[in-house]
């Protein structure tokens, strides 16, 4: 890798801190956006996934910037650098939530994150712009629900970011509700709080729920020059679901 160049800090490194975790069954199933990996900038913590976000946004969907535009976001586990760059924004109405508010609030720009549980949410329909969701469904029981929720909200013509770690190698999404303690979750899911690995059929889950999905990635569109330097993985596409 080129020297790392941090899309959110703007330090340089040339090297990064380590992340995730190392089950077999990642290993195995060629998770993409999980597993043990170098991709934590030491200069900001962001992770690959946070910067992969942050690209999408600045060099595919960078109206979302303008000033001329008026945002309702909603952005869902918020990462904190993501949400201090989209909060900071004068013409996004930023709403962070989660289901556990209390681990955010120590930051100064999520003081307001409200408590948030996707599969029932307390807004009416067709009410955001967008909708940041990165890495959360893989801890829903009831994914399917979930989606359906997400969908409610948006406005039409809105769009959701939908990442979950996927595997491309497993025919189809592998879950197994019998499976409850961190442990074995641990070794069927490669983390102890996901109860699936989905896989390509993932997409299918949010058609089901009246999405119209795509899929972005950074190497094949050519997003920019000079990708190897921020530090994504370049695997990772960003799945984004429209109404
Ligand atoms: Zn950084």
């Amino acid at each position: 890798m080129e020297n790392f160049s941090c899309l959110y800090c703007n330090s340089s490194f040339q090297e990064l801190l380590p992340f995730g975790f190392d089950f077999p069954v990642l290993q195995k199933n060629k998770v993409i956006g999980a597993g043990y990996r170098l991709c934590v900038c030491s200069g900001c913590y962001s992770t690959d996934r946070e910067r992969l976000l942050l690209l999408y946004l600045t060099e595919k969907s960078s109206e979302i910037f303008s000033t001329q535009n008026k945002i309702k976001l909603l952005h869902v586990a918020p990462e904190k650098n993501l949400s201090f760059v989209l909060s900071s924004q004068s013409n996004i109405e930023y709403i962070a939530g989660d289901k556990f508010p209390s681990l955010y609030n120590h930051y100064s720009h999520l003081e307001k994150c409200i408590t948030l549980d996707i599969t029932s949410l307390a807004y009416q329909d067709n009410i955001f712009d967008v909708i940041i969701c990165n890495h959360v469904l893989e801890h829903i029981h009831d994914d399917i629900t979930a989606m359906s929720e997400l969908h409610r909200i948006l406005k039409p013509g809105g769009w959701a970011i939908l990442q979950v770690p996927i595997s491309l190698v497993l025919e189809e999404t592998y879950e197994d509700f019998s499976i409850t303690s961190p442990e074995e979750r641990e070794k069927a899911f490669g983390q102890r709080d996901h109860v699936r690995i989905y896989s390509k059929d993932y997409l299918q889950r949010l058609e089901s729920v009246g999405f119209r999905v795509s899929t972005h990635n950074p190497m094949k569109e050519k997003w920019t020059s000079n990708l190897s330097k921020y530090g994504i993985n370049l695997l990772e596409d960003v799945i984004l679901g429209k109404k």
